[in-house]
C-alpha cells in the first residue's frame, strides 16, 4: 500500500460491479464484437492503468527513461513501428516482465536487478514486443478472457466468493496471459531478430533464460515468479535460442552488450521487498509512510498491493481491505463511497482508538452475489482511510468478532523503529585483485547469500574474477519482513 492512490471502493467490489466488459445491448451478454487495432490498444491501455494501480511503478524516473528508450528502439524495428509503445517498470521485487494487448509492456524491478547487460534488457523486452506483433494476446485468448484482461479482474467473474482467492494471491497473476509454448517460442525468435536490428549481441537472450532458470532455481517451491510458471522450460529455451543463433550463422557475442552501461542503470535500485511500502510483523501490518498499523486477523491470508492491503479468510468467504482515502475529509470519503455504486447506510460518528471515524454498513449486488459488510473511514494526521470489512450476505453474522477487532486495532504508529526501514538495494562494486566471488563476499559481505549473490552475477561461487570487473553486491535491507 503506498500513498498516493485514490480508491473509493474494496477492490474486489470495485473490480466485481465494473464487470468484464460493456455489455452487448442485442445479446445482453458481455463481448467484444471484434477486436480491431483501435480496440486492441484501448483495451492494453486500460489493462496498463490497472496494472500501474494495483502494483505501482517504480519510482526512479531515470531507470523508466533507460527502459523506456531501450524498449522504443527495439519497437521501431519490429512490424509495428507505429503502436503507442509503452515500456514501464513496476515496483514488484519478483522477476516477471509481461506484454498487454497494444504494446503495452511492463518489467519488474525485480527482473531487472537479476540481468548484467543492456542486451539482457533488450532480450527481456523484444520477447515481449514479439508477443505483441505476432498478436498472440489478441489472437490466442477467447473474448471472454480478453473482457477479463481489460478490467484485470481474472477469475473473479467466475461465481463464489471463494475465488477472491485468485485476488488476493497477487494483482500480476490476473493480468498475465498464459502463451502457448508455440507462442513463446515465436516470441523469442522474434525477440532475437528485434535484438539483431537493433546491434544487440543475440547472447543476451540465452543469458537471460539462464539466469532465470538459475534464479527460479532458488526460489522455495510454488514460489515460481509468473514469467517463468507461464513459460517454457529454460533449459529448453536456452538451448533452442542458441540453436536459433547458430542457424542464422550469428556470431551471438557481436554486438552491443553495455554490461558496464546497465550495472550503472541499475546502482542504488531496491532488491527484494521494499517495506516502505507496508511490511508485516507477526500478525500487524505497518505502513511506515502513512505512519499506521493494523491487525491481520489470524490464520488470514493477506497481500500488501498498491492500492490496498486485503486480507482474506481461511475460508476465503470473508476479506478485509484498508486504503487511503486521501486528503479529503471523513465526510466526503463518506459520500463518494455513498456515490460509488454500493448501496450504503446512514453514516454514524465512531472513534477507532481516540481517532474521529464514520461508519457506514454497504451491500454490493456483485455478479458472485450479494456482498454485505461495513466502511470505516478514520481520520489520522491529514488523511482518511478507509477500512472495508465484508463477506457473502448469509456469513456476514458469523465475521462480526473478527471484524470488529480489527477494525479496533488500526492504531498510529510512531515508533522509529517500526518507521525507520528501508529495502535492501543493488549496489555496484569493483574487484581490486584477482579474487573468487566467494572470497570477494567473505570480505565484503552482501545482504543476500553467495548462491544467490553468484545468480546476480551470472557467475559460480568459485569463479575467479579480473580486477575492475564491475561486481553487484546487495547491501542493507532491514530486519523488518515486507508482505
Ligand atoms: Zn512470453
Amino acid at each position: 500500500m503506498s500513498i498516493a492512490r485514490t480508491p473509493t471502493l474494496p477492490l474486489v467490489v470495485a473490480l466485481l460491479l465494473l464487470g468484464g466488459c460493456p455489455r452487448n445491448p442485442a445479446t445482453g451478454s458481455r463481448q467484444l464484437s471484434l477486436v480491431s487495432e483501435e480496440q486492441e490498444i484501448e483495451l492494453g491501455q486500460q489493462a496498463a492503468a490497472q496494472v500501474e494501480q494495483q502494483v505501482g511503478l517504480y519510482s526512479d524516473p531515470a531507470v523508466q527513461k533507460y527502459v523506456s528508450a531501450v524498449g522504443k528502439e527495439l519497437a521501431a524495428r519490429s512490424e509495428r513501428p507505429k503502436l503507442p509503445w509503452s515500456f514501464r517498470v513496476l515496483d514488484d521485487p519478483s522477476p516477471n516482465a509481461f506484454a498487454l494487448p497494444g504494446g503495452q509492456i511492463f518489467i519488474t524491478r525485480g527482473l531487472m536487478t537479476y540481468l548484467v547487460s543492456e542486451a539482457e534488457l533488450a532480450a527481456v523486452l523484444g520477447h515481449e514486443i514479439g508477443h505483441v506483433t505476432a498478436k498472440h494476446s489478441v489472437d490466442m485468448i477467447s473474448r471472454t478472457q480478453l473482457a477479463e484482461l481489460a478490467f484485470g479482474v481474472g477469475t473473479v467473474l467466475e461465481p463464489g466468493l471463494a475465488k477472491f482467492g485468485g485476488l488476493a494471491g497477487g494483482g500480476l497473476q490476473l493480468l498475465f496471459l498464459k502463451f502457448s509454448r508455440d507462442d513463446e517460442n515465436q516470441a523469442d525468435v522474434l525477440g532475437l531478430r528485434y535484438l539483431g536490428r537493433s546491434g544487440y549481441a543475440a547472447q543476451g537472450m540465452p543469458n537471460l533464460l539462464a539466469t532465470l532458470g538459475r534464479q527460479s532455481a532458488l526460489e522455495p517451491k510454488g514460489r515460481l515468479p509468473t514469467w517463468l510458471s507461464t513459460h517454457p522450460s529454460e533449459a529448453d529455451r536456452v538451448e533452442r535460442t542458441q540453436e536459433l543463433i547458430r542457424k542464422e550463422g550469428v556470431d551471438p557475442a557481436a554486438g552491443k552488450v553495455e554490461r558496464e552501461g546497465y550495472l550503472a542503470r541499475i546502482d542504488g535500485m531496491a532488491f527484494g521487498e521494499d517495506p516502505r511500502n507496508g511490511y508485516f510483523t507477526g500478525q500487524t501490518f505497518v505502513q511506515p509512510q502513512l505512519r499506521i498499523s493494523v491487525e491481520v486477523p489470524q490464520g488470514w491470508k493477506a497481500q500488501n498491493l498498491a492500492a490496498t492491503m486485503a486480507a482474506l479468510s481461511p475460508d476465503q468467504d470473508a476479506a478485509f481491505e484498508l486504503q487511503v482515502a486521501g486528503q479529503v475529509t471523513l465526510e466526503q470519503a463518506a459520500q463518494q463511497f455513498a456515490a460509488s455504486g454500493v448501496q450504503t447506510s446512514q453514516a454514524r460518528g465512531a472513534t477507532v482508538n481516540g481517532l474521529p471515524a464514520l461508519v457506514m454498513e454497504f451491500t454490493a449486488s456483485t455478479d458472485s452475489g450479494e456482498l454485505q459488510g461495513s466502511a470505516t473511514f478514520i481520520r489520522q494526521a491529514e488523511r482518511t482511510f478507509a477500512l472495508f470489512t465484508y463477506a457473502g450476505a448469509e456469513r456476514l453474522a458469523r465475521y462480526a468478532d473478527v471484524f470488529s477487532q480489527t477494525v479496533a486495532s488500526f492504531r498510529p504508529v510512531s515508533d522509529p523503529a517500526l518507521l525507520e526501514v528501508q529495502p535492501a538495494r543493488v549496489k555496484i562494486a569493483r574487484v581490486a585483485q584477482p579474487t573468487t566471488l566467494e572470497q570477494f563476499n567473505a570480505a565484503r559481505p552482501s545482504s543476500v547469500d553467495l548462491q544467490r549473490l553468484a545468480v546476480l552475477n551470472q557467475v559460480e561461487p568459485q569463479t575467479q574474477l579480473v580486477p575492475g570487473a564491475a561486481i553487484k553486491r546487495v547491501v542493507g535491507g532491514t530486519a523488518a519482513r515486507g508482505g
